[in-house]
Protein backbone atom coordinates (compact mmCIF):
# COMPACT_ATOMS: atom_id res chain seq x y z
CA UNK A 1 0.00 0.00 0.00
CA UNK A 2 1.03 3.16 -0.87
CA UNK A 3 0.86 5.92 2.17
CA UNK A 4 1.61 9.73 1.36
CA UNK A 5 5.15 10.71 2.75
CA UNK A 6 4.52 12.20 6.04
CA UNK A 7 1.76 9.50 6.89
CA UNK A 8 2.90 6.27 8.76
CA UNK A 9 1.50 3.86 11.20
CA UNK A 10 3.06 4.46 14.31
CA UNK A 11 2.00 3.26 17.94
CA UNK A 12 0.11 6.82 19.37
CA UNK A 13 -1.29 6.40 22.35
CA UNK A 14 -0.43 2.63 23.08
CA UNK A 15 -2.43 1.67 19.69
CA UNK A 16 -1.33 1.86 16.37
CA UNK A 17 -2.62 3.22 14.13
CA UNK A 18 -1.97 5.97 11.07
CA UNK A 19 -0.20 9.27 12.07
CA UNK A 20 0.71 12.62 10.85
CA UNK A 21 2.65 15.28 12.19
CA UNK A 22 1.49 18.48 13.45
CA UNK A 23 0.21 20.83 16.25
CA UNK A 24 -2.08 18.70 18.46
CA UNK A 25 -5.75 19.34 18.47
CA UNK A 26 -7.80 19.63 21.31
CA UNK A 27 -6.83 16.07 23.31
CA UNK A 28 -6.35 13.80 20.61
CA UNK A 29 -3.85 10.62 21.41
CA UNK A 30 -0.07 11.70 20.16
CA UNK A 31 3.15 10.49 20.44
CA UNK A 32 5.68 13.48 20.51
CA UNK A 33 5.10 15.20 17.09
CA UNK A 34 2.57 12.30 16.02
CA UNK A 35 -0.50 12.46 16.11
CA UNK A 36 -3.00 9.46 15.78
CA UNK A 37 -5.47 9.37 12.73
CA UNK A 38 -8.11 7.58 13.30
CA UNK A 39 -10.28 5.64 10.48
CA UNK A 40 -13.19 5.36 12.57
CA UNK A 41 -13.50 9.55 12.70
CA UNK A 42 -12.07 10.45 8.66
CA UNK A 43 -12.98 8.92 5.34
CA UNK A 44 -9.93 9.89 3.98
CA UNK A 45 -8.29 8.00 6.90
CA UNK A 46 -10.64 5.08 6.22
CA UNK A 47 -9.58 5.04 2.48
CA UNK A 48 -6.12 4.98 3.39
CA UNK A 49 -6.18 2.57 5.65
CA UNK A 50 -8.38 0.24 3.75
CA UNK A 51 -5.41 0.36 1.18
CA UNK A 52 -7.03 2.39 -1.78
CA UNK A 53 -4.39 4.16 -4.01
CA UNK A 54 -5.56 7.48 -3.19
CA UNK A 55 -2.82 9.08 -5.99
CA UNK A 56 -1.46 11.21 -3.03
CA UNK A 57 2.21 11.51 -2.43
CA UNK A 58 2.27 14.02 -0.08
CA UNK A 59 3.02 17.68 -0.50
CA UNK A 60 0.05 18.24 -3.47
CA UNK A 61 -2.16 20.89 -3.24
CA UNK A 62 -5.58 20.59 -2.05
CA UNK A 63 -9.07 21.48 -2.27
CA UNK A 64 -11.01 19.80 1.29
CA UNK A 65 -14.48 20.05 0.56
CA UNK A 66 -17.11 19.66 3.88
CA UNK A 67 -14.03 20.88 6.28
CA UNK A 68 -16.27 20.79 9.10
CA UNK A 69 -14.26 21.12 12.47
CA UNK A 70 -10.96 20.36 10.86
CA UNK A 71 -10.67 16.67 11.97
CA UNK A 72 -9.69 15.17 8.36
CA UNK A 73 -8.59 18.54 7.04
CA UNK A 74 -5.78 19.27 9.64
CA UNK A 75 -4.02 16.10 8.63
CA UNK A 76 -4.14 16.42 5.13
CA UNK A 77 -2.21 20.16 5.86
CA UNK A 78 0.10 18.34 8.10
CA UNK A 79 1.62 16.04 5.07
CA UNK A 80 0.05 18.18 2.28
CA UNK A 81 0.92 21.44 0.72
CA UNK A 82 -1.66 24.47 0.89
CA UNK A 83 -5.29 22.68 1.34
CA UNK A 84 -8.38 24.98 0.88
CA UNK A 85 -10.54 24.09 3.47
CA UNK A 86 -14.36 24.82 2.09
CA UNK A 87 -17.28 24.67 4.98
CA UNK A 88 -20.60 26.38 4.64
CA UNK A 89 -21.39 25.64 8.55
CA UNK A 90 -20.62 28.75 10.93
CA UNK A 91 -20.36 26.72 14.17
CA UNK A 92 -17.45 24.46 12.31
CA UNK A 93 -15.83 27.25 11.05
CA UNK A 94 -14.75 28.70 14.20
CA UNK A 95 -12.95 25.45 15.06
CA UNK A 96 -11.85 25.16 11.66
CA UNK A 97 -10.19 28.71 12.02
CA UNK A 98 -8.53 27.52 15.48
CA UNK A 99 -7.21 24.79 14.12
CA UNK A 100 -6.00 26.20 10.86
CA UNK A 101 -3.87 29.05 13.36
CA UNK A 102 -0.95 26.45 14.08
CA UNK A 103 -1.18 25.68 10.82
CA UNK A 104 0.27 27.68 7.87
CA UNK A 105 -0.59 25.51 4.93
CA UNK A 106 -4.38 25.15 6.07
CA UNK A 107 -6.29 27.84 4.73
CA UNK A 108 -10.47 27.41 5.88
CA UNK A 109 -12.99 28.89 3.49
CA UNK A 110 -16.56 29.68 5.02
CA UNK A 111 -18.43 29.08 1.46
CA UNK A 112 -20.66 26.66 -0.38
CA UNK A 113 -19.22 24.17 -2.13
CA UNK A 114 -22.12 24.31 -4.75
CA UNK A 115 -20.95 27.84 -5.66
CA UNK A 116 -17.37 27.40 -6.42
CA UNK A 117 -17.89 30.48 -8.54
CA UNK A 118 -17.21 32.30 -4.69
CA UNK A 119 -13.81 30.91 -3.74
CA UNK A 120 -12.71 30.65 -7.41
CA UNK A 121 -10.90 33.72 -7.22
CA UNK A 122 -8.44 32.26 -3.93
CA UNK A 123 -8.17 28.62 -4.95
CA UNK A 124 -5.56 28.16 -7.28
CA UNK A 125 -5.31 24.98 -9.46
CA UNK A 126 -5.25 21.61 -6.94
CA UNK A 127 -3.35 18.51 -7.39
CA UNK A 128 -6.08 16.47 -5.25
CA UNK A 129 -10.02 17.56 -4.55
CA UNK A 130 -11.02 15.64 -1.09
CA UNK A 131 -14.76 15.63 -0.77
CA UNK A 132 -16.80 14.84 2.52
CA UNK A 133 -19.87 17.18 2.24
CA UNK A 134 -22.96 15.79 4.04
CA UNK A 135 -25.53 17.48 1.13
CA UNK A 136 -27.97 15.82 -1.46
CA UNK A 137 -26.23 16.11 -5.09
CA UNK A 138 -22.38 15.29 -4.17
CA UNK A 139 -22.09 14.40 -8.22
CA UNK A 140 -22.96 17.87 -8.61
CA UNK A 141 -20.76 19.17 -6.49
CA UNK A 142 -17.50 17.24 -7.51
CA UNK A 143 -18.25 18.08 -11.42
CA UNK A 144 -18.84 21.62 -10.42
CA UNK A 145 -15.52 21.92 -8.70
CA UNK A 146 -13.24 19.59 -11.52
CA UNK A 147 -12.50 22.86 -12.83
CA UNK A 148 -9.42 23.44 -9.90
CA UNK A 149 -8.03 19.94 -10.98
CA UNK A 150 -4.70 19.93 -12.80
CA UNK A 151 -5.17 17.61 -15.61
CA UNK A 152 -3.68 14.73 -13.27
CA UNK A 153 -5.08 15.38 -10.53
CA UNK A 154 -7.33 12.76 -8.09
CA UNK A 155 -10.73 13.32 -6.74
CA UNK A 156 -10.89 11.23 -2.76
CA UNK A 157 -15.03 11.54 -2.90
CA UNK A 158 -16.58 9.74 0.01
CA UNK A 159 -20.36 9.64 -0.72
CA UNK A 160 -23.02 9.26 2.21
CA UNK A 161 -25.92 7.44 0.50
CA UNK A 162 -28.38 8.75 3.41
CA UNK A 163 -27.89 12.83 2.16
CA UNK A 164 -28.54 12.08 -1.22
CA UNK A 165 -31.98 9.92 -0.15
CA UNK A 166 -32.91 8.09 3.12
CA UNK A 167 -35.46 6.02 1.95
CA UNK A 168 -33.28 4.73 -1.45
CA UNK A 169 -31.69 1.27 -1.48
CA UNK A 170 -28.04 2.82 -0.81
CA UNK A 171 -26.63 0.77 -3.57
CA UNK A 172 -29.14 2.48 -6.12
CA UNK A 173 -28.04 5.87 -4.71
CA UNK A 174 -23.98 4.90 -5.48
CA UNK A 175 -25.09 3.48 -8.86
CA UNK A 176 -26.61 7.35 -9.81
CA UNK A 177 -24.46 9.28 -7.98
CA UNK A 178 -21.04 7.30 -9.80
CA UNK A 179 -23.22 7.61 -13.56
CA UNK A 180 -23.40 11.06 -12.92
CA UNK A 181 -19.72 11.66 -12.00
CA UNK A 182 -18.51 9.67 -14.71
CA UNK A 183 -19.80 12.89 -17.22
CA UNK A 184 -16.59 14.79 -15.76
CA UNK A 185 -14.20 11.53 -14.65
CA UNK A 186 -13.04 8.56 -15.27
CA UNK A 187 -13.21 6.53 -12.06
CA UNK A 188 -10.23 4.26 -10.74
CA UNK A 189 -11.66 2.77 -8.11
CA UNK A 190 -14.87 2.71 -5.29
CA UNK A 191 -14.84 0.84 -2.17
CA UNK A 192 -17.54 0.65 0.49
CA UNK A 193 -16.36 2.49 4.12
CA UNK A 194 -18.59 -0.11 6.05
CA UNK A 195 -18.86 -0.99 8.85
CA UNK A 196 -16.21 2.39 9.81
CA UNK A 197 -18.59 4.51 7.96
CA UNK A 198 -21.95 2.65 7.49
CA UNK A 199 -23.85 3.60 3.80
CA UNK A 200 -20.66 5.46 2.37
CA UNK A 201 -19.05 4.68 -0.68
CA UNK A 202 -15.56 5.96 -1.29
CA UNK A 203 -14.27 6.86 -4.96
CA UNK A 204 -11.31 7.66 -6.30
CA UNK A 205 -11.39 9.51 -9.79
CA UNK A 206 -9.47 11.35 -12.51
CA UNK A 207 -11.10 14.56 -14.47
CA UNK A 208 -11.78 13.44 -18.12
N1 LIG B 1 -14.70 15.90 6.39
C1 LIG B 1 -14.93 16.13 7.78
C2 LIG B 1 -13.88 15.39 8.56
O1 LIG B 1 -13.51 14.27 8.18
O2 LIG B 1 -13.39 15.94 9.53
C3 LIG B 1 -16.33 15.76 8.18
C4 LIG B 1 -17.36 16.38 7.26
S1 LIG B 1 -19.03 16.18 7.74
C5 LIG B 1 -19.36 14.50 7.44
C6 LIG B 1 -19.84 16.95 6.39
C7 LIG B 1 -19.70 18.45 6.36
O3 LIG B 1 -20.14 18.93 5.11
C8 LIG B 1 -20.54 19.17 7.43
O4 LIG B 1 -19.69 19.90 8.28
C9 LIG B 1 -21.44 20.08 6.61
O5 LIG B 1 -21.69 21.34 7.23
C10 LIG B 1 -20.63 20.23 5.33
N2 LIG B 1 -21.40 20.63 4.16
C11 LIG B 1 -22.58 20.11 3.71
N3 LIG B 1 -22.95 20.74 2.59
C12 LIG B 1 -22.00 21.67 2.31
C13 LIG B 1 -21.84 22.62 1.27
N4 LIG B 1 -22.73 22.73 0.30
N5 LIG B 1 -20.75 23.41 1.31
C14 LIG B 1 -19.82 23.29 2.30
N6 LIG B 1 -19.92 22.40 3.31
C15 LIG B 1 -21.01 21.60 3.31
Amino acid sequence: MNLPEGVQYRTVGGERSLATRGPRVSDEPTDGEWRAWSPTRSKLGAMLDAGMETGLAGGETVLYLGAAAGTTASHVADFAGPTYAVEFAPRPVRELVAVARDRDRLFPLMKDARRPETYAHVVEPVDAIVQDVATRGQAAVALKNRQFLTDGGRLLLAVKARSEDVTRDPEAVFEAVTTELAEGYELLAQQRLDPRHEDHLAVVARPR
